[in-house]
């Protein structure tokens, strides 16, 4: 039997390894341990660990790491504080593999953890370029991971580039993809929704676009001035409009403040419902119904490609991550932001695009999984 531990730190990883999960429970021998650290633990996104229980997993062990004072050490200190908690459990537990999710800042605690302490360790999504502090930590969780799970082509040529070994790097695609493909069968049912509740205009959740902008990081200075522009947008546009609270990440109580200051202050648009977080599969149908997706997650980019949402990215938070046709890129200038959103309601639905994966993903990394041996990069 071999212990694979999972460190899930946010709601956006537990999207990115959920089809993993389901394989790999299949398996006799292998025990899932799944740690959840960092704004897994706060209810700000709606509760992902009931989510995570409703699956049918356990979940092994919660680190409360977090350090909420929001200033420029919060992101190291909240790392600072996974690798401690992360390297006891780790002597404690002795799992035979560690997975580390992809980039966000906290997540490179686990990868630090595991290899100083010898253990495996297993990174999905490496390669890829995106702006923000996120290309760092991907990069870095890569060097500190034994074998990897890319989602394109080039992100497999990026790692060889890295000095990463061939046989280790798989490009089996992204599993957030399988889920994607999963929403498409799914018909879009608006009774399910009233179970979300908001803040803001209830709306009717039929002619609607969806908003979802977080701060990024070394920007932190233009966050109050972008989220205004994006506000003027939506607020000429008057379409009804699902605006989604930002990830935790430096900035977000900007982002939150300009949000709440703009409501309160705004009697003009009686369109926008604010809601915190929709459980993934929901999400991905309730993005497959909006005609379009504003803001800068990575989910208009990759999950939006498959399913043929047309998205308008703003500013650099995802430069240089590889995009389908959906895509289109602008900087955060109101009449940049206008026309690109004009184009794109223009332009309607899109072709699914396969560029991150074909929907089964999971099941094939889990596959791959079962075959290591457990080897330490040389
Ligand atoms: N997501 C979700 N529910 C939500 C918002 C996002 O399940 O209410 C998922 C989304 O489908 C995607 C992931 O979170 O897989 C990434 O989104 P996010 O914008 O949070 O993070 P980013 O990758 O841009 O840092």
């Amino acid at each position: 039997m071999k212990t694979i531990c999972f460190i899930i730190s946010a709601r956006a990883s537990y999207s990115r390894v959920k089809t993993i999960l389901d394989s790999l429970k299949k398996e006799k021998k292998i025990k899932i341990d799944i740690v959840v650290t960092t704004s897994m633990i706060i209810n700000k996104h709606g509760n992902v660990i009931d989510n995570i229980k409703k699956d049918g997993f356990k979940i092994g062990y919660k680190i409360h790491n977090l350090v909420s004072d929001e200033n420029l050490t919060y992101q190291a200190k909240t790392t600072g504080i996974a690798i401690v908690e992360l390297s006891n459990y780790f002597i404690n537990k002795k799992p035979d593999m560690v997975f580390v999710i992809a980039d966000r800042f906290e997540t490179i605690s686990a990868s630090i953890a595991s290899s100083y302490m010898n253990i495996p360790t297993i990174h999905l999504q490496g390669g890829e370029i995106t702006g923000n502090i996120d290309n760092k930590v991907r990069n870095a969780n890569t060097c500190l991971s034994d074998y990897h799970f890319v989602c394109t082509d080039k992100s497999r040529e990026r790692l060889i580039k890295m000095g990463e070994l061939k046989d280790r790097i798989f490009n089996l695609g992204c599993p957030s993809i399988d889920l994607a493909k999963k929403s498409l069968e799914i018909k879009f049912n608006k009774s399910k929704f009233l179970k979300y509740t908001g803040v803001g205009s209830k709306i009717k959740y039929e002619n609607f676009i969806v908003v979802l902008y977080h701060p990024v990081t070394n920007e932190i200075n233009e966050t109050r001035k972008n989220i205004r522009t994006l506000f003027e947008v939506i607020n000429d546009l008057n379409m009804e409009t699902i605006w989604l609270w930002p990830n935790h990440d430096l900035g977000t109580d900007l982002v939150s403040k300009e949000i709440r200051s703009k409501r309160e202050n705004s009697k003009s648009n009686n369109n926008i419902f604010y809601v915190k977080h929709f459980d993934s599969i929901d999400f991905l149908v309730l993005l497959r119904k909006a005609k379009i997706i504003i803001g800068n997650s990575s989910v208009g980019i990759r999950e939006c490609s498959f399913i043929g949402t047309p998205a308008v990215n703003i500013g650099s938070r995802q430069n240089n991550r590889e995009r389908g046709r959906n895509v289109i890129d602008c900087s955060p200038n109101k009449s940049e932001i206008q026309k690109a959103v004009k184009k794109q309601l223009q332009n309607g639905r899109y072709k699914n695009d396969y560029l991150y994966g074909d929907g089964e993903s999971g099941r094939k990394i889990a596959n791959q999984i079962i075959k290591f041996k457990g080897i330490l990069k040389p």
